[in-house]
């Protein structure tokens, strides 16, 4: 598999994932970098924000430029796993001055928290209108291998742990399955003004992620958190994914 395809973050190499993986092996690195945890994703047909990684302030207005307002700016490096505990996020940005400051404040944000990380660059990415958001999730158990997680995002989660589990790998009827059980389901059914989520979109995440930590026995941990959700379509905002 060598084929070329043409994306609008630039070209993508299949097989990448591999090349991903085998290169944060060598580094001795267990968490891999947002973009390349969104390549991996991009790999496997899950929607991700278009999204460039910025050397300096002025490449980042370049290529805020490029992606079309508004756009968000986030840190990369290897050692940050959780970017807005360290005010390492800063989402609306409407124009290059709002990019140019956020630049500075990110770097003022990381240096204040005092945490000694290599910074690899900024990321500038489309940010996704807001919408429901949902967590796709996969955690390999010693016992039973690779297991999909699914549940809605924010307090859903964190607060009250509504979240389903399903072992790897899934058919369609069980990815069916993880998003009716969850509690939160009715908010994905549509309330008031807000209309029904797409499920199809949902369950092609969840089969695609099912497939990816099949195939790729080495990822221990990988959280697509949050994925937002909308009438048609979604689109992971964030990725994370940690190797044994
Ligand atoms: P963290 O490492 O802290 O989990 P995230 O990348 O998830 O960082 O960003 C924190 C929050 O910012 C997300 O939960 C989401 O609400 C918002 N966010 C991040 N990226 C985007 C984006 N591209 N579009 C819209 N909202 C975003
Ligand atoms: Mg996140």
């Amino acid at each position: 598999m060598s084929y070329i395809i043409n994306l609008p973050m630039g070209t993508l190499t299949l097989n990448e994932t591999l090349r991903i993986l085998s290169q944060a092996q060598k580094d001795g690195r267990k968490a891999l970098l947002e973009t390349e945890a969104k390549t991996i994703c991009m790999e496997y047909d899950i929607p991700v924000t278009k999204f460039k990684l910025a050397g300096t302030a002025t490449e980042a207005v370049k290529f805020a430029d490029e992606i079309g307002y508004p756009v968000v700016l986030k840190i990369v490096s290897p050692e940050i796993i959780h970017k807005s505990d360290v005010g390492g996020v800063i989402v609306n940005l409407k124009n290059a001055k709002e990019v140019r400051n956020a630049y500075e404040q990110i770097l003022e944000n990381i240096e204040k928290h005092k945490v000694a990380a290599r910074i690899v660059g900024m990321l500038v990415q489309e940010m996704a209108p807001p919408s429901t958001e949902v967590i796709v999730g996969a955690i390999k158990d010693p016992q039973f291998g690779p297991a999909l997680m699914f549940g809605l995002g924010g307090v859903f989660v964190e607060l009250l742990k509504d979240v389903t589990f399903r072992v790897a790998p899934i058919s369609e009827q069980e990815a069916r399955e993880m998003i009716t059980e969850v509690k939160a389901y009715p908010l994905l059914k549509g309330y008031r003004n807000v209309p029904p989520a797409d499920i199809d979109a949902i369950v092609k995440v969840l089969l695609s992620t099912s497939k990816l930590v099949m195939d790729h026995q080495e990822i221990k941990e990988l959280d697509l958190n949050p994925v937002m959700v909308y009438a048609k379509g979604a689109k992971t905002v964030d990725a994370r994914i940690i190797l044994e």
